[in-house]
């Protein structure tokens, strides 16, 4: 035997062997995902549900190590970490486990319309098939597993895309799901970049649940329209606060600063743009400014860190970039945070509030993806609506007043996927409450039982109470027929009770008639 009898295949050009590699791996995840689904629909709801609570303890207790993982690959602090990414997630796998079976429960319901007198219908929830989920770096264990909790609840298989930024914070959900007792297959973390993420798109899932920014979100809305199968699409925010004149000015400043520096300013649903009633602006500028000198920044890792470092130079170097544009326009540092302790290294980037900024900058168009807080002067509410809504975005917004009839009036008028009153970014974490976007931040909806909704197919099957009877709209056309179903326009319809009851001995003999009878 001799190797030189096989002529050797020519070699490959590097892109086109890395392009076969990842559709090698996105195909054999998806069959393999492909081959589990059945079993896993076929488990009883409460089955599957008692996975989804030992998972919950089996998160709780390695709580730690994840809120490590998570802090060690994004930089987060271990708060953020610790609250945001674990806690949070284990109310979602609290309430997914709770919810998910008594939402997939079918059950005979009446049809609506006197013409379906006979009829009734159950709701069939079947699951979609293998999903497709593609997260972010951002908060990279709780986004991914707020998408796979009810994916997996309602009887889905789950082919998971994280970022290539935080590979581990993801990847460590197999081995959580594994140690809780998912079978295998049932859920597979594929690593890659964009070109992964894109290969899985067309990889033959049956729905994409993508959660990263508006621009890839087209993209892949437009190859989820080619192929015809859903998506849904959690994308980027710029939130307006409004901030009324009367509102506690040094409650506003603290809950607005948080939310808009906690995770480095790194939040999808967070204050990017406050727009502050005159009377109040000196007060409100003042007391953030003061809440932003205070702030600690410093490495993740330290308990004392309140902003830690943002996720690489390169995001650094895009909001430098957006910052610098409205400074070159006239907008003014009023406050930045301290540095971190000398010596302390990594992409950090100091919280800075800006004012004097108007939409000429790129900080009010663009979103901006770290901590920077444009703050902007506006007569009274109706300015700060007009200029609220007058944003590609609609992920979010919050209004900060005492007023909570006038705070509820306003939040009305806003053009946003959720209002919060008075706090702003915790909406996110309640898993009880519908989340997404409107305009370019998203489609679809996630949390609650809209959320749920996403994960299923609804196939209502109706049934008829008197099998053998005749339906009133089947062929027995004619004179006779047809004065029937002016009765039951009659009497469904009519005006007047009188009238509707003089239509009501025709539609008694129209529902009656028996198979064939003329
Ligand atoms: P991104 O769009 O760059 O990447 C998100 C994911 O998509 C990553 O896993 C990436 O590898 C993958 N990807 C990139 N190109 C792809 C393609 N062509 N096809 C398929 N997948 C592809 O976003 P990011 O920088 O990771 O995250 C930050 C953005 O996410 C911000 O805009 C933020 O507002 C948004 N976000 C939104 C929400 C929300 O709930 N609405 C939550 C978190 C983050």
């Amino acid at each position: 035997m001799t190797h030189h009898a096989v002529t050797p295949p020519p070699p490959r050009p590097p892109e086109l062997a890395a392009a076969h590699s990842v559709s090698a791996v996105v195909n054999a995840a998806v069959a393999r995902a492909r081959d589990a689904q059945p079993l896993w629909a076929e488990r009883p709801s409460s089955e599957r549900a008692a996975v989804i609570r030992r998972f919950h303890d089996v998160l709780y207790r390695r709580r730690h190590e994840v809120a490590g993982i998570v802090t060690r690959e994004n930089g987060k602090t271990l708060t953020d970490a610790l609250v945001a990414d674990v806690l949070v997630t284990l109310d979602f796998a609290n309430w997914t486990a709770a919810h998910a079976p008594r939402f997939l429960a079918s059950r005979w319901r009446r049809v609506a319309g006197l013409l379906f007198l006979r009829k009734r219908v159950r709701i069939e929830r079947k699951p979609i098939g293998v999903i497709g989920i593609i997260a972010p770096w951002n908060y990279p264990f709780f986004l991914p597993t707020t998408c796979v909790l009810p994916a997996l609840a309602c009887g889905n298989a789950v082919v998971l895309k994280p970022s290539e930024f935080t590979p581990e914070s993801a990847g460590v959900l197999e081995s959580l799901f594994r140690e809780a007792g998912l079978p295998d297959g049932v859920l597979q973390v594929i690593q890659g970049d964009g070109a992964m993420g894109a290969a899985l798109v067309r990889g033959g899932v049956d729905k994409v649940v993508f959660t990263g920014s508006a621009a890839t979100g087209r993209r892949i809305a437009i190859a989820c329209a080619e192929q015809l199968i859903p998506c849904a699409l959690e994308l980027g925010g710029s939130d307006a606060a409004i901030v009324l004149a009367d509102a506690d000015l040094r409650h506003a400043a603290d809950g607005i600063t948080w939310a808009r520096f906690a995770n480095a300013g790194q939040t999808c649903v967070s204050p990017k743009r406050v727009y502050v009633e005159a009377a109040a602006f000196d007060g409100f500028v003042a007391a953030a400014a003061r809440a932003v000198a205070e702030l600690h920044v410093g490495r993740g890792e330290d308990a004392e860190s309140e902003v830690g470092p943002m996720i690489h130079a390169a995001a650094v170097a895009v909001l430098n970039a957006q910052r610098d544009d409205a400074l070159e326009r006239g907008a003014r540092v009023v406050a930045t945070a301290p540095h971190p302790a000398a010596g302390t290294r990594g992409p950090f980037f100091p919280p800075t509030i800006l004012t004097d900024v108007d939409e000429s900058m790129r900080v009010l168009r663009e979103e901006t993806f770290g901590p920077l807080m444009p703050i902007v002067r506006v007569k009274d509410a109706e300015e700060a609506i007009a200029r609220a809504n007058a944003s590609e975005f609609g992920l979010s917004a919050s209004v900060w007043t005492r007023d909570r009839a006038r705070g509820l009036a306003v939040a009305r008028r806003l053009e946003a996927g959720t209002v919060m009153l008075n706090d702003a970014t915790a909406v996110v974490g309640m898993p009880s409450v519908p989340y997404g976007g409107v305009k370019t931040s998203g489609l679809g909806r996630m949390h609650g039982e809209a959320g749920l909704e996403e994960f299923v197919q609804s196939t209502p099957i109706v049934d008829d109470r008197i099998a053998t009877l005749h339906q009133p709209w089947w062929f027995r056309y004619g004179a006779a027929h047809y004065r029937g179903i002016e009765d039951y326009g009659r009497f469904a319809h009519a005006p007047s009770l009188v009238e509707r009851l003089r239509g009501l001995p025709g539609v008694i003999r129209l529902l009656l008639t028996k198979k064939g009878s003329r």
